[in-house]
This record gives C-alpha cells, sequence and structure tokens, in this order.
C-alpha cells in the first residue's frame, strides 16, 4: 500500500495577511503544481483569504489551526466549521498540544471538533502526543491511545479516509530536540495498529500519520524513510519558504 507523503506547515500566530501571501507565492514559485506529495498551508484565521486567494488553481491545499465545534452562535472569539469552508478550506488541526494545554481542549472537545469538521467536509489533521513527563513515566502509548480513540469517536469508517493523524511529541515541538527515528517509528507503528484494531486493515493503511517536533530539512529524510511515516506536521521550519520547500523536496525523494 503505496501512502502519499503528505506535508502541512503550521503557522500558527505568525504571518499577516500580506506576509502569508508573499509567503504562499515563493512556495509556490518553488514547488509549482507539485501533485506527487499533498501540500497543505495552515495560515492564522486572518491570513485564509490572502493566502486561499495565491493557492486559486493550484494544487497546494489551505488549511486552518483550529475550529469550534458548533454551527454559530454566542462564542466569542470562535470560528466555525462553515466559516472555514466558505474560505475554501479543506483541512482543519485539531487536538494541537499547544491548543490542550494552553486552551484546555480535552479529548472530548476535540472529538467533538473532528466530527463537526467531517460533518462540513473538512478534512481533519488530528494531533496527539505525549509530555515529557509522560514519556519518562512509561505512559506514551497509553496516552496516546486515550488521544486517538477519543478524538476518533463515532468517525465512521467512511470518514476516516478524510482524517490525517499527527503524532507531535511535546517536547519536540520547537524545541529543537526531534524523537529519534526509532522512537517516532515505534508510535506511529502503535497509532497504525490502533486504527487497524478500531477500523480494520485496509482501512488502517490507508492513512496519513505525520509526524511533528521540530522537523527539519536535515532530519526529515530519515524520519520519512520509516515505514509508518507518511509526512510531517511542520512548525518553524514552515515560516520560510526555504525550508518548507526543501521539505516538500526531501518527501517527493522518499515517495
Ligand atoms: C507543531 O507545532 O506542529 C510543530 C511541529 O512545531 P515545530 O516544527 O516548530 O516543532
Amino acid at each position: 500500500m503505496i501512502r502519499k507523503k503528505f506535508i502541512a506547515g503550521n503557522w500558527k500566530m505568525n504571518k499577516t495577511a500580506a506576509d502569508g501571501a508573499a509567503l504562499t507565492a515563493e512556495i509556490l514559485a518553488a514547488i509549482g503544481r507539485e501533485t506527487a506529495v499533498d501540500v497543505v498551508l495552515c495560515p492564522p484565521y486572518t491570513a485564509l483569504e490572502s493566502v486561499g486567494r495565491a493557492l486559486e488553481g493550484q494544487s497546494v491545499k489551505l488549511g486552518a489551526q483550529n475550529m469550534h465545534p458548533e454551527k454559530n452562535g454566542a462564542f466569542t472569539g470562535e470560528i466555525s466549521a462553515e466559516m472555514l469552508r466558505s474560505l475554501f478550506v479543506s483541512y482543519v488541526i485539531l487536538g494541537h498540544s499547544e491548543r490542550r494545554t494552553m486552551f484546555g481542549d480535552t479529548d472530548a472537545f476535540v472529538n467533538k471538533k473532528t466530527l463537526a469538521a467531517l460533518a462540513n467536509q473538512l478534512k481533519p489533521i488530528l494531533c496527539v502526543g505525549e509530555t515529557l513527563a509522560e514519556r519518562e513515566g512509561g505512559a506514551t502509548l497509553a496516552v496516546v491511545q486515550r488521544q486517538l480513540e477519543g478524538g476518533l469517536a463515532g468517525v465512521t469508517a467512511e470518514q476516516l479516509a478524510s482524517v490525517v493523524i499527527a503524532y507531535e511529541p511535546v517536547w519536540a515541538i520547537g524545541t529543537g530536540k526531534v524523537a529519534t527515528t526509532a522512537q517516532a517509528q515505534e508510535v506511529h507503528a502503535y497509532i497504525r495498529e490502533l486504527l487497524t484494531k478500531l477500523y480494520g486493515a485496509p482501512l488502517a493503511q490507508k492513512v496519513r500519520i505525520l509526524y511533528g517536533g521540530s522537523m527539519k530539512p536535515a532530519n526529515a529524510p530519515e524520519l520519512l524513510a520509516q515505514k509508518d511515516i507518511d509526512g510531517g506536521l511542520i512548525g518553524g521550519a514552515a515560516l520560510e519558504a526555504k525550508s518548507f520547500v526543501e521539505l516538500v523536496k526531501a518527501a517527493i525523494l522518499a515517495s
């Protein structure tokens, strides 16, 4: 089973609408209409429209970094799936560790968002991953299992085809400490085993599982060569065209 590699840039709270459009233009100039790898840019909400416009007619897709599960209403500061769809957003990052630790996203809330995204034709990039204390306490696999099963509760086999999973060890995010390839592959294989138990092997083999956590052009080739690592969710290295494009090229080479 060949899974198409997938590279997503999570810009977090960086780039104005104008800066985002300029970065997008630089990336597109370097990779053109690349189709060997799926590429997604996830700017902040305020740059979705300008980046979306820059992506018109291109193969690179637009993603958001979060959303609220309700359709509309009194949720000051929040954005719904329908609002994202109206800006031609295709993917949405859900359950990022920064949302979980700084903004109180629980597994149950992430699950509501996942179901709402899927009901609105948005493809979730569902993030799971352990903290350093959890890893040192031997709880990595249990934490990943809880977050994965919690996030996917009620997701049908048919819907699973639209879901991308990102394994992001919290201790490796933005710290420069990348998980070793063996550490990453072990958890990726475990995630695929869990998906196999939940949905059966044929579907589990189709799901892309991304690694996230200080992925850079220097460490990407080795990570992307692992059997169950199907791409990357990139933070810091997605903020400059040069490093992001190198990561896309590494994914093409690993395909
Ligand atoms: C992220 O936040 O999703 C991430 C992987 O960040 P970084 O690449 O900067 O570690």
